[in-house]
């Protein structure tokens, strides 16, 4: 049994991170689908909010899993017998850093492989970062994430301009 890890904040899940969870998925017996909880990143969606967004969206993805990890990746990796990572790579800004830390992966466990699968060029643009200013600044994000991350995140900027600054 092949298993594979895809990880990311996912804060929240775009249209470009389900694009590789199907691909990745095709690729391996089970795919985990594992949300960091690195407390240092500011998220606008905590851990149980994302993985319930991302659940939704991989409804019909029966050999995906959403778990969530914290600290080495490739702990993680091997604590869940998984020897695949997967990452998407979207443009050259994306390549220098993944490039960087699939080294330092493979120097930390060499029986885990760094697989890199590129982004479709519908979605090379995206980035969580990008929804949320997109629809911070009343923006039409359609294109970009699934309905229902679109209304909890029209939902969460509201509560966060109600928020007393
Ligand atoms: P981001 O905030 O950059 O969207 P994440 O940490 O959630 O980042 O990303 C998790 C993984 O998904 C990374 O491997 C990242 O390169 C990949 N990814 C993010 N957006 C896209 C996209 N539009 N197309 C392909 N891969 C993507």
């Amino acid at each position: 049994m092949k298993t594979g890890v895809y990880p990311g904040s996912f804060d929240p899940i775009t249209y470009g991170h389900l694009d590789i969870i199907k691909r990745a998925s095709s690729l391996v017996d089970t795919l985990l689908v594992a949300v960091g909880t690195n407390p240092s990143k500011n998220a606008l969606f905590d851990v149980d909010e994302r993985i319930a967004l991302i659940r939704q969206c991989v409804g019909d993805l029966h050999n995906v899993v959403v778990d969530r990890f914290q600290g080495l990746l490739v702990r993680y990796a091997k604590e869940k017998n998984a020897n695949t990572v997967f990452k998407g790579l979207r443009a050259v800004s994306d390549f220098e850093i993944e490039f960087q830390t699939a080294l330092v992966n493979r120097e930390l466990e060499p029986q885990v492989e760094t697989v890199f699968l590129m982004t479709d060029y519908k979605y090379a643009f995206l980035s969580s970062s990008l929804v949320k200013e997109v629809a911070d600044l009343g923006g039409d994000i359609q294109k970009m994430v699934p309905p229902c991350v679109e209304k909890e995140l029209q939902e969460k900027l509201k509560q966060a301009r109600m928020m007393p600054k």
